[in-house]
């Protein structure tokens, strides 16, 4: 049981600042490898016009369902366990991520391609603090939308909390509708009476839930809609199996090549690895058959 427990913990723990901002590398990696790993990505996300397309059909197809969602008082899209009573009469609200959910965060991935540099808090921090990100696309139509038809549009997000003015600003900047400060929950938010596990954002939804009926949730990583104890790829596979249904309807998946989980996840969350066992280790996951 100790066990049971320490281990999600431990990967929790790790998986800081990877489930709402980017990847969390060690500081003596070798950064020149490691920016390389994200060329292709990068150049994806940045030109490649399929991306934007899957970002559109998923923000369309999350509008046409959202009559039926508000029409229907027993829909609701928090996980099983994140909610004690039937939402039934609370106002609809949807919750969708920030990075790479609405904002596009790909410039700052640029710079580091191009500077030869790794993801760390200090140019995290200063990217987030130029507040220029924009939105992606799909996003503001479905966000304004939602908002006209009086539903509470939340942002959870990992970033932290004392990022909250740029952030809030960013999203203003970019068109997407807040309402008020509140609406932005950092990493930092304090839910009384909810163990936060690490990073998890489960006691932050299930704030969110408290008052609210929650339509659709909208995220880059599985972390955004369930919280993920066991961060391996049969683990991630786990969490979300009981909810493959709910994917396309209440659940709405986007594509970031660039960063997440699903990268830890191969070397055992362990950023302390050199960078030369972590690309061993992904390169091992590798199926060529
Ligand atoms: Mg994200």
């Amino acid at each position: 049981m100790m066990m049971r427990r320490l281990i999600p913990l431990l990967c929790a723990t790790l998986l800081a600042a990877c489930a709402g901002a980017p990847q969390k590398p060690s500081a003596g990696s070798a950064a020149k490898s490691g920016a390389d790993d994200n060329l292709n990505a990068v150049a994806w996300t940045q030109t490649a016009v399929e991306h934007d397309l899957i970002l559109r059909e998923t923000y369309k197809v999350a509008r046409e369902k959202l009559a039926a969602a508000l029409a229907d008082a027993s829909w609701d899209a928090l996980p099983h366990d994140e909610r004690d009573a039937p939402p039934k009469n609370l106002p609809p609200a949807v919750i969708l991520d920030i990075d790479e959910t609405v904002l596009d965060n790909s410039p700052y991935q640029a710079r580091l391609v191009r500077d030869g540099g790794v993801y760390n808090e200090v140019t995290w921090a200063q990217w987030c603090r130029e507040a220029s990100a924009k939105a992606l696309p799909g996003a503001v139509d479905f966000t304004r939308h939602a908002h006209a038809q009086g539903v509470a549009v939340f942002y959870l997000s990992n970033r932290a909390k004392d990022l909250d003015g740029v952030t809030l600003a960013n999203l203003r900047n970019a068109g997407l509708p807040v309402d008020s400060a509140d609406r932005f929950l950092g990493l930092g938010t304090v839910v009384p009476g909810c163990e936060q596990v690490g990073t998890e954002k489960g006691c932050r939804r299930r704030l969110i839930g408290e008052h609210h009926r929650v339509l659709m949730q909208f995220g880059d990583q599985i972390g955004d809609f369930v919280d993920v104890l066991a961060n391996t790829p049969a683990g991630r596979t786990a969490v979300v199996a009981p909810y493959l249904d709910w994917f396309g309807d209440r659940w709405f998946v986007l594509p970031n090549p660039t960063y997440g989980s699903w990268e830890p996840a191969l070397f055992n969350n362990d950023w302390s690895l050199p960078q030369a066992q972590r690309e061993a280790a992904k390169r091992a996951a590798l199926r060529t058959n």
